[in-house]
């Protein structure tokens, strides 16, 4: 928002002629926004109560990264990262990963460049209220759109993270437990660290413990269920590698008698990883890892298996089964929040609301992108339902390959329509695009074969196993 009208004080009420309200300016409301002005005339307001875009990422620990490539994230119009590849490190060779301040960095970039289009108002720190009224939680002021302003939901999978959610653990008077925020701020360092959590934060905060130096016998990891994750070095934007275990995938999927066995194939063929070889994982939202941090995470041997943890007391953790003793000084580091979420999926297009989901398997941002680009280019709502469906995340066995199933089908209809089909090759937050230039190889040749022999039989297989 420029400037601040006089009339804008606390109680007031506004009214701003808009064709869009996008609630949320998260990567799900900055990819949708971005896409949709730039194939459109469309004016939109974006809200969001925090303090400027980039969503959960304002509030995320220190040294997180993403788990992807750079190139999948974000919005259409704006690579982030330039398409660089890592050149020193573990991770030489694969593509670069934005850290935190960098992805929220792009953001502020990504919204400027919507305002300078002078189509798009963005208010901070302003709450939807519903009924299409938004309020700014600093002044007071509110305004209201008209009836015919869309109201574009970007917040129906905001995921809940440590900082902003309370342990879901009783916790004691005398026992210290930090969200994974406040790690790097430490001044004494403990006996002993418990990490609670399954999923990417607390494989993060184990390797950065690692890596600063933590005896792995000074780490007890609670880890309710072992998960599986995506080999990294596969899930990059390079047609014949990614391609190529797309093609993988779906020839396991179309021969596996159950989903544990696909898993198990998966992992023979590097595609899937999992910390513990003796332990049959039953988590799969399916982040990335690399195969470094495969390593160190296996030098951690106190891994706790009991549950989800119920309270914590200075010197010890209690289960629905009983306790486990920790060191009187142990630092509980608490990674626990849900993360990802799994409501109902909902038709994109509602009178009520355009509700942004994924709409391929993963890549939510390549989701929310297509969603603008297809609202900017069509006007039937049913039309536009049936082009993009939504998929939901991954957490179970069962919810990945319904991921899958869904995802790969809404990709088959979407890629059906030509324009789409082209504007979709033009992007990189798109996986399956081969860009203009690309090199032509035998592999790249086989991947896609094999793509259009097994993705029928696999979708099959799979909808009869989940
Ligand atoms: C640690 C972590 C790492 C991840 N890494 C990746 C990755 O590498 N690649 C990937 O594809 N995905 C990743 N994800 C998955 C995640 O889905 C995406 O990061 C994506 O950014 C989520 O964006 P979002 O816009 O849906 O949610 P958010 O970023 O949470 O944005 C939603 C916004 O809506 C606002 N909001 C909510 N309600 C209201 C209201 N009533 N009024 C006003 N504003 C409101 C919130 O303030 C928030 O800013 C990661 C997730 C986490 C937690």
């Amino acid at each position: 928002m420029d400037g601040v009208s006089p009339e804008c004080h606390r109680g007031a009420m506004t009214r701003i002629d808009a064709d869009y309200l996008v609630v949320g300016a998260g990567a799900a409301g900055m990819a949708f926004t971005d896409a949709l002005v730039d194939h459109s005339d469309a004016r939109v307001v974006l809200v969001d109560r925090r303090s400027g875009p980039g969503g959960h990422w304002q509030e995320a620990y220190p040294f997180v990264r993403l788990h992807q490539s750079s190139a999948f994230y974000g919005v259409a119009s704006t690579l982030l990262g330039g398409g660089r590849l890592q050149e020193h490190g573990p991770e030489a060779g694969l593509q670069e990963r934005a850290s935190q301040s960098e992805i929220v960095g792009y953001f502020d970039r990504v919204l400027a460049r919507m305002l300078q289009t002078g189509r798009v108002d963005f208010h901070p720190n302003s709450e939807y209220d519903g009924d299409r009224t938004v309020v700014s939680r600093i002044s007071g002021a509110r305004f209201e759109v008209p009836a015919s302003c869309r109201i574009v939901d970007a917040r129906y999978l905001a995921p809940s993270i440590p900082a902003e959610t309370p342990p879901p653990f009783d916790v004691g008077a005398r026992a210290s437990v930090l969200p994974v925020n406040d790690l790097p701020r430490l001044e004494e360092a403990p006996s002993q660290y418990v990490v609670v959590g399954s999923g990417k934060t607390a494989t993060d905060a184990c390797v950065w413990l690692l890596g600063r130096g933590v005896d792995p016998d000074a780490i007890c990891w609670v880890r309710p269920r072992d998960p599986w994750m995506y080999n990294r070095a596969l899930i990059q934007p390079d047609p014949a590698i990614f391609l190529g275990m797309a093609a993988d995938l779906m020839q396991s999927a179309a021969g596996s008698a159950s989903l544990e066995e696909l898993f198990l194939r998966l992992e023979e063929q590097e595609i899937m990883l999992r910390i513990d070889r003796d332990v049959t994982p039953t988590m799969a939202k399916t982040p990335t890892l690399a195969t470094w941090e495969l390593e160190h995470l296996r030098t951690i041997e106190d891994v706790v298996r009991r549950g989800h943890l119920r309270s914590v007391e200075r010197g010890r953790l209690t289960f629905a089964d009983g306790s486990v003793e920790v060191a009187d000084d142990a630092v509980v580091v608490h990674c626990a929040a849900d993360g990802l979420k799994y409501p109902p999926l909902v038709p994109v297009w509602r009178p009520e609301a355009i509700t942004v989901q994924p709409i391929r398997s993963g890549f939510p941002c390549f989701g929310a992108a297509l969603t603008g680009y297809v609202e900017a280019t069509r006007t039937d709502d049913d039309e536009k339902n049936r082009t993009c469906s939504p998929s939901p995340y991954g957490d179970s066995l069962a919810g990945w390959a319904r991921m899958n199933v869904l995802g790969t089908r809404s990709s088959m209809a979407f890629s059906a329509e030509a324009d789409i089909r082209e504007w979709g090759n033009g992007v990189a937050l798109n996986p399956v695009r081969v860009p203009d230039g690309y090199p032509a190889s035998p592999v790249l040749d086989d991947a896609r074969e094999r793509l259009a022999a097994y993705t029928g039989p696999a979708l099959e297989r799979l909808a009869h196993l989940m």
